[in-house]
């Protein structure tokens, strides 16, 4: 999933592409036929010297022995069972708004004496239950908050290597939270409903009763009756009057099953990639992600390992889509907020596309472990823009990150469990609570550390192949990773040595605003940003004009704009009067790109509302996804709760489940009680 956004240099990504790193991809390139023979990293990165170690090849040191499952966040019985593959039968009545038919597991018992199947199950209505081909006796019980309602299956006394099916009749119902119905008015080509699935990061069991845990892996199949054309995270298989067929042959954690259905057009990207979209939009989005797709993903390769999927296809959702960007196998869903027309935002693209190694191939355990799929993908985005656009691109993105995680780490202080890099979950919490930068940004902070304590990514590079290497297909914990990267560099005297010295505990489960260790960062594109906030802020601090004029920006892009205002933002509030001659000098209340949008509404409702109140209001009507409306919602509810009280009712249907839930606690946390302890959630 994405979270925070940083951005490609929308324009001058030629000019970036040094000499050095056009040896690097054209070397690159040269490798790609017969993926399998791919060359290590540091055999491309000519400029830094070899060092006297020979990096163990990449399958050389073994994972450490696997452990039990833990997830608290799925009541199956997953160490007891191992699912398999799942066929999904399914008819979509698009006017009930609900999703009919069947799901059969392929189950294998894992320890004698096993009697009983239990899925996870979320506002679901079960009508049957059969056990290899029989009926079967079975509870649905109590609801327990966000885990859902546990479906136990009698299965009969069983041993270590039975294989069982079971197959279960039901029907999504109206509370299902994983699915957003959206009527045709509501869509850009306004012909056709729409409908799309947010599984992550427990919402898959209000989709199809599953072993709804990230520590399990499962191929499947799918069969779908629907009048409106549909996608899902598979390969297509065949599409004939009203039915369509997928198959997933990598197995899968079950957050990542998705469908989409409405009507989209197909445009290729490359040999490999493509992208859907509504066709209303369906020459704007080629153009948008055409320059990037297929390098990414051929760059991508280079650094990590073979790509397994086959294809990379993403499509566009309308606006209500919650998140940036979501990882789904094969169907990336993304955000159309990304269609610029400046091609400004496509780093969310290769974020998802990191995923494919990160997450998807490589899936946490639990959610305790979630930054080994975000901070590591977001580590290996960041990694990629420095290989396609110069070391200058690698550090601006972090330093946005540093932004976005610094808001994190304040939003968490009155929960300080989740401003762990391994946050503390109670019983009953739902993982979205714990949602943030970061996993992100923590986590691929410390990455780069690491990268740094080893001796630089020369030493670092052929220890990323041989981690995705050997976890490839596996679920794993934060303590496997560690062991694993551990044992790996214990070849290399200097550099284990130097491990030593990291404040684990510091890193994995410190709390606080600050990172273990001052990090610093490539500052080249930044420098000129942060000098104007500087003048601004001091105009600001004296009370007076300040010479200030449009030529400020001239020949930014829209991020240097971005960080300029997170600046802003992080100083002494900005008074309304200077909030307006912001937007007199530079029009940032009328930007077409949305991150510039959104960093002008923070910066001008920082004290009161007024005419900026209103405009936010208006624009976050139109924005479901969660990283502005949840913000704009957050200024909006403290400074005019009123207006921010209406627009969210008057828009309520607009916004996917997922997000309406999170705008209700941000109403909730930023009303204070007068009849009770503040609430906070
Ligand atoms: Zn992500």
């Amino acid at each position: 999933m994405e979270h925070s956004t940083t951005h490609l240099h929308p324009t001058a990504a030629g000019s970036f592409l040094s000499t050095k790193w056009m040896h690097w991809v054209r070397s690159a390139r040269l490798c790609l036929p017969g993926l399998r023979a791919f060359r290590p990293l540091r055999t491309l990165c000519t400029s830094i010297p070899r060092m006297n170690w020979t990096p163990p090849a990449p399958t050389a040191v073994p994972a450490p022995p696997i452990p039990p499952i833990r997830d608290i966040h799925s009541c199956a019985n997953v160490n007891d069972i191992k699912p398999l593959h799942l066929h999904l039968d399914w008819s979509i009545d698009w006017d009930a708004k609900c999703i009919r038919g069947a799901v059969t597991h392929e189950l294998e018992v894992q320890k004698d004496g096993t009697a009983h199947a239990t899925f996870d199950t979320s506002y679901l209505d079960i009508r049957e239950v059969q056990v290899d081909g029989a009926r079967a006796a079975y509870q649905l019980e109590a609801r327990r908050g966000p885990l859902g309602e546990p479906l136990r299956i009698h299965l009969g006394e069983r041993t270590a290597g039975d294989r069982v099916k079971v197959a279960i009749d039901y029907a999504t119902t109206p509370k299902c939270t994983a699915l957003g119905w959206l009527s045709a008015s509501q869509t850009r080509a306004k012909k056709t409903p729409f409908l799309y699935s947010q599984c992550q990061a427990i919402h898959g069991r209000s989709l199809v009763p599953c072993m709804d845990t990230p520590s399990r892996k499962v191929t499947y199949t799918a069969r779908v009756n629907s009048s409106i054309p549909v996608l899902m995270s598979a390969l297509r298989r065949s599409s004939a009057s009203d039915v369509y067929e997928f198959d997933q042959p990598v197995a899968i954690p079950t957050y990542l099953i998705a469908i989409v259905g409405g009507l989209l057009e197909f445009r290729a990207l490359g040999p490999r990639t493509g992208v859907w979209a509504e066709p209303p939009d369906a020459d704007a989005v080629q153009w948008e992600f055409e320059r990037d797709a297929e390098p990414f993903l051929t760059a991508a390769e280079q650094v990590v390992s073979p790509y397994v999927w086959t294809r990379y296809d993403s499509v566009v959702l309308p606006p209500s889509f919650p998140y940036g960007g979501m990882e789904n196998a094969n169907l990336t869903t993304l955000t159309p907020s990304l269609v610029c027309g400046d091609r400004s935002a496509t780093d969310v693209l290769l974020h998802e596309l990191c995923h494919s190694w990160s997450g998807n191939l490589i899936s946490c355990m639990n959610w305790e472990s979630f930054w080994l799929n975000e901070g590591w993908t977001v580590y290996l985005e960041r990694l990629l823009l420095e290989k396609l656009y110069g070391p200058a691109h690698r550090g601006f993105s972090y330093i946005i990150g540093a932004k976005a995680l610094r808001d994190s780490l304040e939003g968490f202080q009155d929960t300080p469990r989740f401003q762990r890099l391994v946050p503390e979950f109670r019983d009953g919490e739902d993982p979205d609570d714990a949602f943030s930068s970061i996993p992100y940004d923590k986590g691929a902070n410390f990455l780069l550390y690491l990268e740094r304590v080893v001796g630089g990514l020369d030493v670092f590079a052929p220890y990323i192949q041989a981690y995705f290497t050997t976890f490839q297909g596996r679920s794993i914990s934060t303590e496997e990773w560690k062991a694993h990267l551990l044992a790996y560099f214990a070849t290399h005297p200097t550099a284990s040595q130097a491990l030593q010295t990291v404040d684990w505990d510091a890193w994995l489960h410190g709390e606080g605003l600050e990172l273990p260790v001052r990090m610093e960062y490539d500052q080249t594109l930044a420098a000129e940003a942060f000098a104007l906030a500087a003048r601004w802020i001091k105009a600001i601090g004296d009370g007076v004009d300040g010479a200030f004029a449009a030529s400020d920006m001239q020949g930014w892009n829209a991020n240097q704009v971005v960080v300029f205002l997170e600046r802003l933002h992080a100083g002494p509030r900005v008074p309304l009067s200077y909030a307006a001659r912001l937007d007199e000098t530079y029009s940032l209340s009328t930007a077409q790109n949305p991150e510039v949008r959104l960093r002008f509404y923070e910066v001008a409702l920082e004290e009161q509302g007024g005419r900026y109140a209103e405009e936010a209001a208006a624009w976050v009507a139109s924005q479901g996804r969660m990283k502005y409306c949840r913000t704009i919602f957050k200024a909006l509810y403290r400074v005019e709760p009123a207006l921010a009280q209406r627009t969210f009712l008057e828009n309520e249907s607009f916004y996917h489940p997922i997000a309406a839930a999170m705008i209700r606690k941000v109403r909730i946390r930023s009303t204070p009680t007068t009849t009770g302890p503040r609430l906070v959630v």
